[in-house]
């Protein structure tokens, strides 16, 4: 199965929706936590590497800034192989 790690930073400092001291950043970073995982899951779940038998490891962080409070996405793919990787971007990007 697809393995997806979160990753949570807030003005430029990697963070967990447990150590905000801020509750409702904390609440807010714990539900898009939520979303990311269950959007992630839902497009890549179903994803092996007819090769090598592999699923990716999508690693998506979260970087919030509160100054603007706006908050972007950062993607990361680690897969056995090329083909894999491809094909886990394309599910995602879709
Ligand atoms: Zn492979």
């Amino acid at each position: 199965m697809t393995e997806i790690i979160l990753q949570f930073e807030v003005d430029d400092r990697p963070t967990t929706p447990e150590t905000v001291t801020d509750e409702a950043l904390a609440e807010m970073l714990a539900h898009t936590g939520e979303q990311i995982r269950e959007q992630v899951m839902r497009k890549t779940s179903d994803l092996r590497c007819a090769e090598h038998g592999n699923a990716p490891r999508i690693t998506v962080t979260a970087t919030y800034e509160s100054a603007s409070e706006q908050m972007e996405l950062a993607y990361h793919v680690d897969a056995c192989c090329q083909m894999l990787l491809l094909r886990t971007v394309q599910a995602l990007n879709h």
